[in-house]
């Protein structure tokens, strides 16, 4: 018997069996989505990996998951603390197009490259400014109970009133309240945050709307309180982000659903740690990000960061190198032909214990990288060819690669060049660099290039005579 699903869930600081709410429905899933005003980057990217891995590693389980993610196309401000400009409409000053275009085109954009990393579309994916109504009715029953107060510039939620405030984050509510220095302006304490922000007189916004309090626009966490009430009700199973939203927007999502329903809106809290570049978080407000586009341009294959992001633990930071995504293209692209290989092989069950080995390990809180090893030895191992296809196209239904639908491109390298560049590798690694010489000589005269790199190599064609 394979070990049962072993989630950790940061509310409650620990790894627990997941069981689900309803245990012959759905489980409910809500993932943070992108803020539309620019593009998303790989960093944004590898945190939506996790989820849609966290997603199959459920129906891997045998789970039917009911999977929401919203988009922030409005309210979501250069400073997480309510401060500063709406990202949205700094973003159309930028380009010169209007709110809703810029908001249009990058969620195009988004879901552009969610196809690309084979990331499965959620069931409902859900726009903050298609659900004002449904905002603007959840602060109206937060301001019923007694959470809310006005100031000139908005409605805000009143953290004091919730005894258990910043329990998901473990923050120093008093520490920070004693501590602080940052302008709270007309907050009552420094957590407060906004529900509802007026738009500034004299000003016109490009996103506003009516409300009982006065013409304005929602704060940032009111939208994933409000959508994932709507689609999944008042508790569901798991909710997740990147952990940038521990302490401020989960956090705040909690205490407004707490307030109005009594609940903590979900079973399990779940987060996708940072990609580092250079040491430093990605960030699209911090300047230099890379896209998707920016590895397809230098030649690599998006599932081949889709790799790379399996190699690592979601809740460990990554730090982005180059040659990572060379290691992590080259080991894909050694997988895609193993199975191409095996292509007419025939139909066979796959290998039981290595299944049941494969789930112990996604089981455990998403060790994919030790589930790839698994998948490695399968491909490796001396399994009969069908066996081994069959339980690799398997594993691929949560390893996300599209192994069954590779084909190699019409320029398939000779075996010949293949056996002779991994000898020169072997020479290379053995720091024998007349053998490596040599051997270069070899493929140049059969018309190939061998570039190295720090895990392997490419084979190119030479450019012709
Ligand atoms: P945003 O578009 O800023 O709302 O972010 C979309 C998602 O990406 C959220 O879940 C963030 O927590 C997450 N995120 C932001 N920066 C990074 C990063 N450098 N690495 C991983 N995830 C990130
Ligand atoms: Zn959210």
């Amino acid at each position: 018997m394979a070990r049962p699903l072993t989630l950790y869930d940061n509310y409650a600081r620990e790894l627990r069996a997941f069981a689900p709410l309803h245990p012959q429905g759905e489980v409910g899933l809500y993932t943070c989505g992108p803020t539309v005003y620019d593009y998303q980057h790989i960093g944004n990217f590898r945190t939506f990996l996790f989820e849609d891995v966290l997603k199959r590693v459920l129906e891997w389980n045998g789970f039917s998951v009911r999977h929401v993610m919203n988009i922030t196309d409005v309210g979501h401000l250069t400073s997480d603390a309510d401060t500063g400009e709406d990202k949205m409409e700094k973003g159309a000053r930028r380009t010169g197009k209007t709110a809703w275009e810029i908001a249009q085109l990058y969620t195009d954009a988004f879901l552009v490259d969610m196809a690309l990393l084979n990331i499965e579309p959620p069931a409902v994916l859900c726009r903050a400014t298609d659900h004002i109504g449904e905002q603007i009715d959840f602060i109206a029953d937060i301001e019923k109970n007694g959470f809310a107060y006005r100031t000139t510039d908005g409605i805000y939620f009143d953290t004091a009133k919730q005894k258990d405030y910043g329990y998901l984050a473990r923050l120093d509510v008093k520490g920070l309240e004693a501590g602080k220095r940052v302008e709270v302006g007309e907050k009552r304490h420094a957590t407060d945050f906004a529900l509802w922000k007026f738009s500034p007189p004299g000003e016109r916004r490009q996103m506003e709307w009516d409300s009982p309090w006065g013409r304005g626009f929602p704060g940032w966490h009111i939208e994933c309180s409000a959508m994932a009430q709507k689609y999944l009700g008042d508790y569901f199973d798991i909710h997740c982000g990147g952990e940038d939203h521990i302490p401020v927007h989960h956090t705040n999502e909690i205490a407004q659903t707490e307030a109005r329903v009594g609940t903590r809106l979900a079973n399990f809290w779940l987060h996708g740690y940072f990609l580092l570049l250079n040491d430093a978080k990605m960030a699209k407000s911090a300047g230099e990000f890379l896209r998707l586009a920016s590895l397809v341009d230098r030649g690599y294959d998006p599932l081949a960061y889709r790799y790379l992001c399996l190699t690592a633990h979601y809740r460990g930071q990554m730090n982005f190198t180059w040659d990572a995504l060379d290691a992590a293209a080259t080991a894909l692209d050694r997988m895609r032909n193993g199975i191409h290989a095996l292509r007419e092989a025939g139909t066979a069950p796959a290998d039981a214990a290595l299944v049941e080995r494969f789930t112990d390990e996604v089981n455990d809180d998403l060790n994919l990288a030790r589930a790839l090893a698994i998948a490695w030895e399968a491909l490796r191992g001396n399994l009969p060819p069908a066996v081994k296809r069959a339980t690799l196209l398997e594993f691929d239904r949560v390893l996300g690669l599209g192994l069954a639908a590779w084909v190699p491109r019409a320029d398939p390298v000779p075996d010949d060049v293949q056996a002779n560049a991994d000898a020169r590798l072997a020479a290379r690694r053995e720091k024998n660099w007349a053998e490596a010489d040599r051997l270069r000589g070899e493929l140049h005269a059969a018309g190939w290039e061998m570039e190295d790199r720090a895990e392997g190599y490419t084979l190119k064609r030479r450019p012709g005579p």
